[in-house]
């Protein structure tokens, strides 16, 4: 059934499907060339994520077959993308079954060395229990192994531990510390929260950084220092990444992808290019929502132009959300905005409630940032 032979090259002409193209076109060649694609030959096979024909794939009859939580799927070159763990591309997500992997254990991994270092020497100089050398000189400068071997305690550098204790000792080379801990990569798809703008030029990846007590975790953390990482990051989680737009409205054509979640089973049908501000598609798995970008700065302008203080934001905010809700007709909420001296912004109010109710959740951030 599957045909092994080596990927062909892939031209990226050939795409059939002008969302799917969007999609990869930013770099997507990079992520393809890593992710081990097959020629998939059978005449009748679908997607198993995406249900899509093999014919109508972006590069028809080019995907993957792979176990998933034990369950043999094949998958269309764009549900590839997503489901693929990806240590280069995308960095750890985790060391399972590992004492060493419990903090920080991302940072133990060398992309250049391929090793995962359990050893980082401060200041202090030490020396390699084998060949005696000072980390500073060591070829990694000091970061090494801690492991106890044969009754003893050691500390090695990473020469002496190639030459002498690999095959017993593997540490984090082979995905697996000690032969315990297990790494898993992260996913494009398993990143939730996270958002993606994709141009023609460049794909941008919003994701979560968090700073706590002095520990900094959050996906932006791990994608950071990845060598083949094809994503210009930013540290923004979707409504944060929004906000970004409202504020920076990037030149169409573009596609939005809001919350990157769990499931991704619809994400592909969702997608939609914008080529208008005034329309732009907030597309996610579930769902894909049209907002007018324009009049999404112009409230955010006149709020900041009328200096509209924090508790009469909430105020507003408050009213709108009642407004979209039903609770209030449209001669109230204009009633409203004129005791208010807000009436200009009612030309800024989306006329669908469920905009609405978006763009109360992107105030709410913009309201964090802009008021203390
Ligand atoms: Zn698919
Ligand atoms: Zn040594």
């Amino acid at each position: 059934m599957i045909n092994t032979k080596p990927t062909p090259r892939l031209d990226f002409d050939r795409f059939k499907l002008p969302i799917d193209k969007f999609f990869l076109w930013s770099h997507g060649e990079k992520f393809l060339k890593e992710m081990g694609l097959i020629a998939i030959d059978e005449e009748s096979v679908c997607c198993d994520r995406c249900g899509r024909h093999s014919d109508d794939w972006p590069i028809p009859h080019i995907g993957t077959v792979g176990s998933y939580s034990g369950i043999t799927e094949t998958h269309c070159t764009s549900c590839h993308l997503l489901f693929q763990p990806s240590l280069s591309l995308l960095g750890i997500d985790s060391i399972r079954g590992s004492n060493v992997g419990k903090k920080g254990a991302a940072d133990q991994y060398d992309f250049e060395t391929g090793y995962g270092f359990n050893l980082e020497v401060d200041q202090k100089k030490i020396h390699c229990s084998v060949c005696d050398k000072p980390s500073n000189e060591w070829k990694t400068p000091h970061r090494g192994f801690q492991f106890t071997f044969e009754n003893k305690d050691l500390t090695t550098c990473l020469s002496c531990h190639k030459d002498k204790f690999e095959k017993d000792i593997p540490l984090l080379e082979n995905k697996r510390i000690r032969g315990r801990g297990k790494i898993s990569a992260l996913k494009l798809g398993m990143m939730p929260s996270s958002a993606i703008l994709c141009t023609p030029d460049e794909a941008t990846l919003g994701l979560a950084h968090t700073e706590k007590d002095g520990n900094i975790t959050g996906f932006y953390t791990k994608v950071v220092g990845t060598p083949k990482n094809p994503f210009t990051l930013i540290q923004k989680t979707y409504n944060q990444f929004l906000l970004w737009l409202v504020e920076n409205q990037p030149t169409p054509p573009f596609i939005y992808i809001n919350a990157l979640d769990k499931n991704k089973d619809g994400l592909f049908s969702n997608l939609r290019v914008t080529y208008d501000l005034e329309s732009t598609y907030v597309c996610s798995n579930s769902e894909v929502n049209v907002i007018n970008l324009k009049s999404w700065k112009a409230f955010f302008d006149l709020i900041k132009d009328k200096a509209v203080p924090k508790k009469g934001f909430a105020d507003l905010l408050k009213t709108l959300n009642d407004y979209a809700t039903g609770k209030l007709t449209p001669l109230q909420i204009s009633q409203y905005l004129k005791e208010n001296e807000l009436i200009e912004i009612i030309r800024a109010i989306p006329k669908d409630p469920h905009e609405t109710k978006m763009l109360i959740m992107c105030a709410k951030k913009w309201a964090e940032v802009n008021y203390d």
